[in-house]
């Protein structure tokens, strides 16, 4: 396997700042994995060869000048298809979308390429982020480098597949649910859902609006704090956008140490429809944590078990008015002839796949006078309990933590035409977004079961992402002996070329 391809984000921009290697170099051999594995990885949509050697080239000339540039500057970075990404299309997984180049960049995509970073393609996902495994893509799905029979997770799926295929070495992701710490556990990989408002949400396209949080991929910690540093901070594009420091998360990374560290076990989130293999890893990530000198208490956050239900009243809701826009008069596909609403109606039943309309349909409902009180409203009271479960939690604890997942990556298919089997995989995650707080997944071993990855959940306050990376640290340093590091060792049998 090239060795560029296996180096680590950190690694490689070390190696290009030294001048050892050219960002040409670096992006070439990206491409050339793409090209021998993707075809059974499916992680990509669009991959962009051209645009990606002619910033590369622009890199390299604008470092030989001696020009100062960023950590990621020359380092490949595959983005998730619902970014709007000028000169290149952006689907958001969906047919109805087909075709659409966007007029305007989103602001993190604009930032990463400002700071050197290689934008390499766009990665598939679930249709408008709604899904766990990619199979609501309206592109077909794609499948775990792990093994192929089996689904990357999602919705971010294609982003979490690429960096675990090392078809790149980050990648750009959104958690609504839970859609980049599931994939991120499923393919052995680490992702973060920042705090909201921490990464702007300019140009990504909208799902549902008080959830959805963009984040990063990388097959180390420290891999994911760089591009969470380079990707987040105030935008005022964004009016949710937080105007405050960036949390120091890089250093962070760099500095795993959790003596003293107060780490509370959530007691909700264990017991039946949990894989015996994911409960092994997690509780024995947790005695690790213990034996690194973090204390470690169990503690109870009760409204915790009613996040799921409430989610699936807010999101619907949220996306029964965002996906309005989608007309056929305005973006990509126009279906049928006739009046005006013929069109439109046409438009959006050949448009959008099940998933969506059962969503559209749900959320119209639940909006609805007469079930609004009974329904949306009953939903945002739960939230708020949910935030005060996770204050509560964090007045005796420093952070929460959980399986990120309660199973590892399953068959393609095996959850297609279940919609309740599929919402479980985001039983850990969804609290964290309904609070709007910040979490991470970090790979702690593979199941016993099938020897697919698990995922350890750390979860922290509002604006303390650096506490994520700080446990998250000193987890894959202390797993190392045991697991390999990065936890995708070339040997565990990934696809090969
Ligand atoms: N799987 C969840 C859903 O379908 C979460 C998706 C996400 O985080 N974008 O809504």
């Amino acid at each position: 396997m090239d060795e560029l391809i296996t180096m680590t984000a950190a690694q490689l921009s070390a190696a290009l700042t030294a001048g050892e290697v050219t960002a040409v170099e670096v992006t070439a051999a990206h491409l050339d994995r793409i090209a021998d594995v993707d075809d059974r990885v499916r992680a990509f949509l669009h991959v962009a060869s051209d645009d990606a050697l002619a910033r590369a080239r622009a890199i390299d000339r604008r470092r030989a000048a001696g020009e100062p540039l960023g950590p990621l500057a020359g380092v490949p970075v595959a983005v998730k298809d619902l970014f709007t990404t000028v000169g290149m299309p952006t689907t958001c997984g969906s047919r109805i979308l087909d075709g659409w180049y966007p007029p305007y960049e989103s602001t993190i995509t604009g930032r990463l390429r400002d700071a050197g970073a290689v934008l390499i393609g766009k990665t598939n996902m679930d249709e408008f982020a709604m899904g766990s495994s990619t199979e609501n893509s309206g592109f077909g799905p794609s499948r775990n480098p792990w093994d192929l029979a089996k689904v990357p997770g999602g919705s971010s799926g294609g982003s979490a597949a690429a960096v675990a295929a090392y078809e790149a070495p980050l990648a750009l992701g959104s958690d609504t649910g839970g859609s980049i710490r599931q994939p991120a556990a499923v393919c052995g990989i680490v992702g973060t859902k920042p705090t909201y408002g921490g990464s702007s949400r300019y140009g990504v396209v909208a799902f549902a609006s008080s959830l959805d949080t963009p984040g990063p991929f990388g097959r180390t910690v420290l891999d994911a704090a760089l591009l969470h540093e380079a990707m987040s901070g105030h935008d005022p594009m964004d009016s949710t956008s937080i105007d405050a420091p960036v949390p120091p998360v890089v250093e962070a990374a760099r500095h795993g140490d959790v003596a003293g560290l107060r780490v509370g076990v959530v007691a909700e989130f264990s017991g039946e429809g949990y894989q015996p293999g994911v409960m092994a890893r997690f509780t024995e990530a947790v005695e690790l944590l213990e034996s690194l000198g973090a204390k470690v208490a169990e503690i109870s956050c009760p409204h915790f078990t009613y996040a799921l239900p409430a989610y699936y009243l807010i999101a619907p809701s949220e996306v029964s008015s965002n996906l309005a826009r989608f007309d056929g008069m305005r973006y990509g596909l126009r279906a049928g002839t006739g009046s005006a609403e013929e069109v439109m109606a046409q438009t959006r039943a050949a448009g959008f796949g099940a998933e969506v309309k059962r969503r559209i349909m749900l959320g119209t409902y639940a909006l609805s006078s007469g079930y609004y009180d009974a329904y949306y409203g009953k939903a945002q009271q739960v939230r708020t309990l949910i935030i005060r479960d996770f204050e509560a939690a964090f007045g005796q604890v420093d952070v929460l933590v959980s399986p990120v997942t309660p199973t590892t990556a399953f068959p393609l298919g095996e959850r297609a035409d279940d919609p309740m089997a599929m919402y479980l995989a985001d039983l850990c995650t969804i609290p964290t977004d309904l609070a709007g707080n910040a979490a991470i997944s970090v790979p702690c071993g593979l199941a016993d079961e099938d020897g697919l990855p698990a995922g350890l959940q750390v979860m922290a306050p509002p604006l303390a992402d650096d506490r994520l990376y700080r446990v998250a640290a000193a987890v894959e340093a202390a797993l190392e002996d045991r697991w390999g590091h990065p936890l995708l060792a070339e040997a565990k049998g990934l696809i090969a070329k």
